[in-house]
């Protein structure tokens, strides 16, 4: 394979088409809006000029990889001669519906077809596809360069081999996909990560602790250990027994309702929209933005290993 496309050029399809070209893809990279293509190249330079700086790749693969990036407000110029495309535009059903649509009419039947949906099922999104068979779900993290995790989800219809094959594409470029084998909201990794914000905001909600306390809880306690001993792990090394002891006591205490908080409607309500404005769950000043937002990635850089390119 020697061509990608990724359809949308903002946060999430720039780096997907990075990860790409520095991996030696031509990559056809489609948007609506010409500024958002303009933006996604510029985007993507200056990620690679960080990773040169940071010595995980060679300063001169950054000129070619960039120059490997095709861009263009036609999808179909984009998708042509591409085995593997993947769609990261908005979260709207019926736009990606469309997509696929269109995808499935130009694509010769062997592309494989990929959504980056954080939420909606692959199998909504691959209805009005005539061959569904080849539509997949890839849920790449943000930044999807510096987070190796890609959920590959299978859909209703998506078949055996365009499993396999996402992911041995996925592995060539240096990604860790992991196989998702029911179409189900979240996924996993948003499951779990949702399942710890309804109860953390729950704690804060009933008084039990602030908001910063909380994630000292997690920062300083068991976050330390997790990439290290996943929940699944952590019950063996603690034991199966233990684990239901304390669910049997624990459980019925814990945040079960379907419903979001009535503290985050609230706060929503008013405008505090965290980062957006200023004010959340806690205070932020603009420095505390940018120090945060560097801090993660000098954080991500550091743990992260990647191959030197
Ligand atoms: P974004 O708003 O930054 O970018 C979306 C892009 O899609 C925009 O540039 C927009 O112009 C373009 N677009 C809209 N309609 C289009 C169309 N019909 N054809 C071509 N381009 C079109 O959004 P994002 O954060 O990059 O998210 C993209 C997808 O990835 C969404 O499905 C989102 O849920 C998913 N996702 C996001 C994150 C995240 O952290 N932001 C993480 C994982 C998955």
């Amino acid at each position: 394979m020697q061509k990608i496309a990724v359809v949308g050029a903002g946060l999430m399809g720039h780096g997907i088409a990075q990860i790409f070209a520095l991996q030696g893809f031509s990559v056809g990279l489609t948007d609506v809006s010409a500024k958002a293509l303009d933006a996604a190249v510029d985007n993507v330079r200056s990620n690679l000029a960080l990773l040169a700086d940071q010595g995980i790749i060679e300063k001169r693969s950054a000129g070619p990889a960039v120059a490997r990036i095709a861009t263009t407000t036609d999808m179909s110029r984009a998708v042509e001669g591409a085995d593997f495309v993947v769609e990261a535009v908005i979260e709207n059903l019926e736009i990606k519906q469309n997509i696929f649509r269109e995808l499935d009419a130009i694509c010769p039947e062997n592309v494989i077809m990929a959504t980056n949906t954080s939420v909606i099922s692959i199998t909504e999104i691959a209805a009005r596809a005539q061959h569904k068979s080849r539509v997949v779900g890839t849920h790449f993290w943000n930044p999807p360069y510096l987070i190796p995790l890609v959920e590959v989800v299978r859909g209703d219809h998506t078949a055996d081999h365009v499993m396999d094959r996402t992911i041995d594409i996925l592995k060539s470029v240096g990604k860790h996909p992991v196989r998702v084998n029911k179409d189900v909201p979240g996924f996993v990794g948003n499951r779990l990560q949702h399942a710890l914000w309804r109860e953390a905001i729950s704690i804060v909600e009933h008084g039990i602790a602030d908001a910063a306390t909380v994630d000292e809880c997690v920062k300083f306690g068991f976050g330390l250990r997790l990439p290290i001993l996943g929940p699944m792990e952590n019950s063996d090394l603690v034991g199966t027994d233990l684990t239901l002891a304390i669910h049997d006591y624990l459980l019925k205490y814990l945040e079960h309702s379907p419903d979001a908080s009535a503290l985050l409607k609230e706060i929503v309500a008013r405008g505090d929209l965290g980062f957006k404005s200023g004010r959340g769950f806690q205070q932020w000043s603009a420095e505390d933005i940018a120090e945060t937002h560097n801090r993660l990635k000098t954080y991500l850089l550091k743990v992260t290993s990647q191959p030197k390119l």
